[in-house]
């Protein structure tokens, strides 16, 4: 028995070394990806429920690693928030972002609002405020039309401090959203410190209520109760066409998902605007 523990501790240990040495690999190769151009945006449309309108677009990072391929965000994410890698590579997503953005506005002559990610460690920043204002003059996106997405685990970090800066943003004119809202501890009440404008549902919190009538009233009384605290709601991750009916019946204001539209290239989204016709 003692011997089959040993042994046990040994595999334990040998895997902890592979998943630490991938790990260590990854950092060794994230540091230069952004000098050598390794990075790309893609961007998921998000749609009005109203008229199914395109409203805008998030912007989601992508690695194209010279050996691995594609590495998912979720794989790398926390280890550029970990060694501080993030701040330079949050950096150019939002200015690259922006100036797509931008670029996409002038072929179509319409407004896109484009989400950008943004996290914790850089909005920790001091010269966080400059930087968007930076990017905004530099591109000239129009700043209603830049969406910053910080995640509840970012604004509770230091309260004051935080809802001084959020002011700060919504001065310059661009719009607030909590993400992934429905995995953290805040409820609707505590966001009401932050000048906030949007709440995104997490996929979790969409797929949950599923097609199941049951919840229906308690997913309309939420989105009443987020509208009169002036929150639009959007929906993430609707993958059928059950939960898009299901979230326009509680009112739920936009969404966004691998049923209405994946992530994709810059160049594919234009086709998606084609589609939709200019307003
Ligand atoms: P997120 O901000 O919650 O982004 C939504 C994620 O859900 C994206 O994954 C998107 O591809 C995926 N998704 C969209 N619709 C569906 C659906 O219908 N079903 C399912 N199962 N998934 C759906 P992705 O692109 O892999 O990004 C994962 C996470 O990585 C993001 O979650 C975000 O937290 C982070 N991330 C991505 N890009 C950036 C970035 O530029 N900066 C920062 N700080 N984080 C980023
Ligand atoms: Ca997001
Ligand atoms: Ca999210
Ligand atoms: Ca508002």
């Amino acid at each position: 028995a003692k011997g089959a523990g040993r042994n046990r501790y040994r595999f334990f240990e040998a895997e902890m070394t592979v998943a630490t040495q991938v790990r260590m690999a990854l950092e060794v190769s994230l540091r230069p990806a952004l000098a050598r151009g390794e990075f790309e945006l893609h961007y998921q449309p998000r749609i009005d429920l109203a008229d199914m309108a395109l409203y805008g677009m998030e912007a989601l990072i992508r690695w194209n690693h010279p050996e691995r391929g594609r590495v998912p965000p979720q794989q790398f994410i926390g280890i550029a928030e970990e060694t501080g890698l993030i701040v330079a590579i949050g950096r150019w997503v939002l200015l690259e972002a922006c100036t797509q953005t931008r670029r996409l506005m002038d072929a179509y002559r319409r407004q896109v609002v484009v989400s950008v990610n943004v996290s914790a460690r850089q909005l920790a920043l001091p010269g966080f405020v400059d930087e968007v204002r930076e990017v905004l003059a530099r591109t000239g996106l129009p700043p209603g039309c830049l969406e910053l997405e910080l995640t509840e685990s970012a604004l509770i970090e230091d309260i004051e401090r935080t809802a001084s800066m959020l002011r700060e943003l919504k001065r310059l004119g661009v719009a607030l959203a909590v993400d992934d809202f429905g995995t953290g501890y805040s409820g609707l009440a505590y966001l009401r410190r932050f000048p906030i404008d949007v709440l995104k549902l997490d996929r979790s919190f969409v797929q949950q209520h599923d097609e199941d009538v049951s919840t229906l009233g308690f997913v309309k009384a939420f989105v009443d109760m987020a509208h009169a605290l002036d929150l639009a709601v959007v929906a993430e991750g609707v993958e059928t066409a059950e939960i898009l009916e299901f979230l326009r019946a509680a009112r739920c204001d936009q969404a966004q998902g691998y049923y209405l539209a994946r992530p994709m290239p810059l160049d594919d989204l234009r086709g998606v605007i084609e589609a939709h016709g200019a307003p």
